[in-house]
């Protein structure tokens, strides 16, 4: 008898977990069996050793009606972006990825040209990224579109950085802008709405180019990986930003087993992502704290490294670690202290996707 088929057992709803908590509750009592496991689940990538070096392997999926909705999303860039969202994670380890495979199952609504759309994004993104495909799978799907990335890059034991080992006083510093992606996804479902209302409706996008690009054709900051490599630092800790700065935070003050203290002012939101938010009535450092698939890489550096990213136009100190008991907050304009709450892409809540 299948569990599902008795009547007996009493079933706890998933949603009452989250997707984090799933993960915990499914993974605890796993058992590594080989000594070339370094790092299993719990971070960006896991870690295996290979001799001198070490491999470094991510996957992730995307689903249709949960990740993506092809009403607005071209094949082409939902090629490129599945790509993406995998390099990110392995870049998140201080890692260039090097190789990836790539799994679609297809329902039978996609003609042949359609996949060949978004393999053309796939290898678009390949070729961005000098990135060899080497392989994957392929089925068909009864329910839509998935598409399921594997990446993979080595890197010697030493350089690789977890998103545990922040110290206390250490600097929190963000790449690039945030919330820019949730915004335009936002513009998106707007648009998609007014379109159901009134199929002649010609979707208005003036103005949003920043943000749909963002949101449709995200990048993976290989070129910040590059840029520590240039200047000879190595950051304590670092994780990527895809589901938003608050729940990447608190993953970063939780594996670290450390407090942390993020200032409102610092968090790097782009002038039009603040216009854009003002329109919806929401707040661009509330996007960008609980927005998500930015893939902009949150890290922490010793404060003796502080003189090699100063100035540097790509990355923002936000804040620093501190001791545990202080907690993870947010220090507002007006120097209130906002304790971190992560409500960012939480699928298996409801109403929320990751
Ligand atoms: P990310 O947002 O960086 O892609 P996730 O939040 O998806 O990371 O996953 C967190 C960790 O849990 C990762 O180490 C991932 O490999 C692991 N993980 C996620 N789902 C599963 C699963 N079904 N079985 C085993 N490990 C999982
Ligand atoms: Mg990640």
């Amino acid at each position: 008898m299948s569990i599902l088929e008795n009547k007996e057992q009493k079933f706890t709803s998933i949603s009452n977990l989250g997707e984090f908590g799933l993960i915990d509750q499914i993974t605890e009592d796993i058992k590594h069996y080989h000594k070339t496991t370094i790092k299993g689940v719990g971070d960006d990538a896991a870690v295996i050793k290979l001799g001198d070096l070490c491999q470094v392997i991510s996957t992730d999926m995307l689903i249709e009606g949960v990740h993506f909705d092809l009403a607005y999303a071209p094949l082409k860039h939902l090629g490129y972006k599945a790509v993406i969202v995998n390099l990110s994670d392995i870049c998140a380890m201080n890692v260039i990825p090097t190789q990836i495979t790539v799994s679609i199952a297809l329902s039978n609504r996609f003609p042949v040209e359609a996949v060949e759309e978004l393999y053309a994004g796939v290898k678009l993104a390949c070729k961005h990224y000098k990135i060899d495909l080497i392989g994957g799978d392929t089925t068909s799907s009864i329910s839509g579109l998935m598409i399921s990335v594997t990446a993979m890059g080595t890197s010697k034991e030493e350089d690789i950085v977890y998103r545990s080992g922040a110290k206390e006083k250490d600097l929190i510093v963000a790449t690039g802008d945030l919330g820019g992606a949730y915004l335009g996804l936002q513009i998106l479902e707007r648009e998609k709405a007014v379109f159901m209302e009134n199929k002649n409706m010609q979707p208005d996008l003036h103005g949003s180019e920043y943000v749909l690009e963002r949101q449709l054709k995200p990048e993976a900051r290989k070129d910040i990986v590059e840029m520590f490599k240039k200047m000879d630092l190595k950051p304590t800790s670092m994780i990527d930003i895809s589901d938003g700065l608050s729940s990447e935070l608190l993953h970063l003050s939780k594996t670290s087993d450390l407090g942390l203290q993020v200032y409102e002012e610092k968090i790097p939101v782009d002038p039009t992502v603040m216009t854009i938010a003002e329109e919806f009535s929401l707040n661009g450092v509330t996007c960008a704290l609980n927005g998500g698939e930015d893939y902009e890489l949150l890290f922490t550096i010793s404060q003796k490294d502080y003189d090699k990213i100063k100035g540097n136009p790509n990355m923002t100190v936000i804040g620093y670690m501190s001791e545990k008991n202080a907690g993870a907050n947010l220090i507002t304009h007006d120097s209130k202290v906002m304790p971190l709450t992560a409500h960012g892409w939480n699928s298996l809540k409801k109403n929320d996707k990751d």
